[in-house]
């Protein structure tokens, strides 16, 4: 005959379905007899079959949110990112454009001033209005 000390460190194994045989006989004939073991072991079920049932639907709430909330997450992360990579890319646009045109001048005024010395010595036309009236003699 079984003790009920024994049974109790059997029950998680019984339910496991983990009992062997002989020992599974020995656990049910217990069980049959003592009502102390039949209290406990409906008070054990009792207490797993709350835990369970309350953790899973904590569990499948919190999952279906939590699931949600890092889908959004990722999202606005992925948001900001191409945000951050289009401002990033208009700047470039920008910052090259700019570097682009000051080196065309800068780069004009260096012909300008490589040459001076081929227009240095042309006579000035200090009058638009002289340029005008040669251009119409000239006709
Ligand atoms: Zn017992």
């Amino acid at each position: 005959m079984e003790t009920c000390e024994k049974f109790h460190e059997n029950v998680i194994l019984y339910m496991e379905g983990s009992l062997k045989s002989q020992e599974k006989e020995k656990f049910v004939l217990h069980l049959k007899n003592c009502k102390r073991c039949q209290r406990y072991l409906k008070y054990i079920q009792m207490l797993i079959s709350e835990k369970v049932s309350d953790a899973d639907d904590e569990y499948w709430n919190n999952l279906t949110k939590r699931i949600i909330d890092n889908i959004n997450n990722f999202c606005t992360m992925a948001e900001l990112r191409i945000l951050r990579l289009k401002g990033l890319f208009i700047g470039l646009l920008c910052l090259s454009f700019l570097i682009m045109t000051v080196l065309k001048e800068h780069h004009k005024n260096q012909e300008i001033v490589r040459h001076y010395h081929l227009y240095k010595d042309l006579p000035v036309i200090e009058k638009l209005d002289e340029l005008q009236e040669l251009c119409a003699f000239e006709k």
